[in-house]
């Protein structure tokens, strides 16, 4: 049967496994296709697409972007958009800078409340040992990483509960870009523009008002999320004519109640999207 995830994030953003572990773990699981939706960067293609051709499996171009609407935090997923594409590469280099100078907002509250925390810690826990930092992001996970490996918090999920969450008292603004200019980039590269997990956006009149806008589709199959709750962005879909799409969120090892393919779509929305992808690069048809 076919099955492609279209959500999962690698070594590029939060995730623990690099681009090439992730297409061999989809081979592996059976997956007929992938994204890769690493949060505002699209650095995992530059190894991957090759791997992928040589193994003779369908890449298609992804993106999760951290964004704004009415002052809450959501994101939103790019597909089949040209990744060389000035708009995508000048948002995702915003990114990149506006993370880096987040994170050194954080340090600083952390270290204010007696939880001392050097930058290169950060950058170790995001980057690794060969510190490869070629167009990879920082995010709260790795923070909330180095908090656990110091004894400030036993988990992950303590230090996001009580300081790095949304609205916990060292979250720093998670974007400073709006949907609106995040949707229109997609769009201006050539993909289609899709809301992320909409049940993970709190407030409803945040989610009432992103169907006023330019979307091509809803994320309605998402991780191991109980049928009852895709019921809403199934409707949503339905009324807006939206793209049904689905992934995983797989993360790795730092989420692994969360498998690869634990989420996908057939192949009829797969095409839909890998068909824009090889319109921007034909060169991996095969
Ligand atoms: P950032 O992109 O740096 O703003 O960090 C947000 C990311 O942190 C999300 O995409 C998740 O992967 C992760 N995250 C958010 N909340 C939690 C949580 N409570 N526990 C673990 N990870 C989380
Ligand atoms: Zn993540
Ligand atoms: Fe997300
Ligand atoms: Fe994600």
């Amino acid at each position: 049967m076919f099955r492609a995830d279209l959500h999962c994030h690698s070594t590029c953003s939060d995730g623990t496994m690099t681009p090439i572990e992730l297409i061999d773990l989809a081979l592996s699981q059976g997956l007929s296709g992938l994204a890769i939706t690493d949060h505002d960067t699209v650095s995992a293609y530059e190894e991957a697409l090759e791997y992928a051709q040589e193994k003779n499996f369908q890449l298609l171009s992804g993106v999760e972007f951290s964004a704004f609407h009415l002052g809450e935090s959501v994101h939103l997923l790019g597909y089949g958009f040209r990744l060389d594409h000035e708009a995508i590469q000048s948002l995702c280099q915003r990114h990149v800078k506006r993370r880096i100078e987040r994170a050194t907002k954080i340090l600083e509250k952390l270290a204010d409340r007696g939880m001392p925390i050097v930058h290169e810690e950060i950058i170790f826990s995001a980057f690794g040992v060969n510190q490869k930092t070629k167009g990879a992001i920082v995010g709260r996970p790795h923070i909330a990483q180095v908090m656990v490996q110091k004894g400030y918090v036993s988990s992950i999920t303590e230090a996001f509960h009580k300081y790095l969450g949304d609205g916990r008292p060292c979250c720093v603004e998670t974007s400073t870009v709006s949907a609106r200019e995040t949707v229109d980039c997609i769009h201006e590269a050539g993909g289609y523009a899709v809301i992320a997990h909409p049940h993970l956006i709190p407030h409803s009149f945040v989610i009432r008002d992103l169907q006023n806008m330019d979307f091509d589709g809803i994320e309605v199959y998402y991780g191991n999320l109980p049928k009852h709750r895709e019921e809403r962005g199934l409707r949503m879909a339905n009324k807006k004519e939206w793209m049904i799409t689905g992934g995983s969120d797989f993360h790795g090892s730092v989420k692994p109640h969360i498998r690869l393919g634990a989420s996908w779509v057939g192949e009829e929305t797969f095409s839909k999207l890998y068909e824009r992808f090889l319109k921007h690069h034909p060169q991996f048809a095969f």
